[in-house]
């Protein structure tokens, strides 16, 4: 079974996903990581995003993974941990700008389905349940307030990033999820969009396990209808 979940950025959807996909024993798949570490690996080889055939050569290396172990899940960008490294603003701002190029996403299509094909799933992104998984059993749109949404992304840019925590805003981060939210709802391919058979599921008022409880208790209604 595939479960599909999308929404914009602050509605929890990693750490929902990854506790659903736990709490059933599935994989879990965040495919924001997979964008992420593409933009952070034309960074740090100090590509242009206007370089278009330098971006497709460096597609063809691209060798992205994700695997488990104790603390929870490691994104490997050539078998180098860049967990941490993808979560900073700069690279969100990066990915969101890499994520426009309808030959990227061509690119990372089948990839992305390849993952699928590994046994149940929970997948988590923009486009899950429009373009990547439109067959998937189960599909998922998450919303909050972008205000709400600002407070928990800033709340976990402190944790994650302590050192810089002086240098962060909940009004920067506001701006930012702002402006990421009309980059990836206006882009002309796969924007980011509820599809009809999507279950609308707003976050603002629910707790993390709430939310979970919710996901699988309709995922149970789906399997039963
Ligand atoms: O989910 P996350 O915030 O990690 O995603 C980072 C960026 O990657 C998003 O702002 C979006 O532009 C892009 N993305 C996408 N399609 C997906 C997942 C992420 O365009 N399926």
């Amino acid at each position: 079974m595939i479960i599909a979940i999308d929404g914009p950025s602050g509605t929890g959807k990693s750490t929902i996903a990854k506790k659903v996909a736990s709490k059933l024993n599935y994989l879990y798949f965040d495919t924001g990581a997979m964008y992420r570490s593409f933009a952070y690996l034309l960074s740090k080889k100090h590509i242009s995003f206007e370089d278009d055939d330098k971006i497709k050569e460096a597609l063809s290396d691209f060798d992205f993974d994700i695997q488990k172990d104790q603390s929870g899940y490691v994104f490997l960008l050539d078998s180098e941990d860049v967990s941490a490294t993808i979560r900073q603003e700069k690279i969100s701002k990066l990915a969101s700008e890499i994520a426009k190029k309808p030959y990227v996403r061509k690119w990372l299509l089948p990839v992305q389905k390849s993952f699928a094909r590994k046994g149940n799933i929970v997948c988590e992104g923009r486009d899950m349940g429009s373009v990547v998984f439109p067959e998937a059993e189960v599909k998922i749109f998450l919303t909050a307030t972008p205000e709400i949404r600002a407070e928990r992304r800033l709340k976990q840019l402190i944790e994650k990033f302590p050192e810089k925590a002086s240098a962060y805003s909940f009004e920067k981060v506001l701006e930012e999820i702002n402006a990421r939210d009309h980059q990836d709802t206006t882009r002309k391919v796969a924007p980011l969009k509820k599809v009809d058979d999507a279950y609308l599921l707003d976050t603002s008022n629910l707790t993390i396990d709430e939310i979970v409880d919710e996901v699988i208790s309709y995922k149970k209604t789906k399997e039963e209808s």
